[in-house]
């Protein structure tokens, strides 16, 4: 049997790699630099610490991609996937906004921590918060 065949037959029922295995080797690569620009600064128990962190990580990565039970690694793989969008959208969001920072303002709505943006140099303006429709008065 070629060794590919044998690689594949290995693999079968078992999770192999997905986002979260390839997020977990990534952070580990960048982990085991810190280990080593940390110690080569001096801090060798930091540095250390840096290291086991990494190991644990590569650990974890492979034990999940070998792993039999797919459907306990496939949710695993669904939450990391949500918390990254969330993660992603929430600095879409914040880049968009500093954009927007020269022609616009942000408020907070009092009633329901809506975020609202008004157009800057309009003076003293009611804002009405779109998501509950309460108003309050902000200088823009
Ligand atoms: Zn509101």
């Amino acid at each position: 049997m070629r060794f590919r065949e044998r690689i594949e037959r290995f693999m079968q029922g078992r999770n192999g790699p997905d986002a979260l295995s390839r997020a977990c080797s990534v952070a580990s690569i960048v982990l085991l630099i810190a280990a080593v620009v940390t110690q080569s600064v001096g801090a060798r128990v930091a540095g250390s610490i840096l290291w086991y962190v990494a190991l644990a990580l590569i650990i974890a990565c492979y034990w999940r991609m070998l792993s039999r039970n797919v459907t306990q690694r496939y949710r695993e793989n669904v939450k990391y996937l949500n918390l990254r969008d969330r993660a992603l959208g929430f600095f879409r969001r914040e880049f968009r906004h500093a954009g927007q920072l020269r022609t616009h303002r942000f408020f907070r709505c009092p009633r329901c921590a809506q975020r609202v943006r008004t157009p800057r140099g309009k003076g003293k303006i009611r804002v009405t918060c779109p998501r509950c429709g309460s108003a309050f008065i902000r200088r823009s």
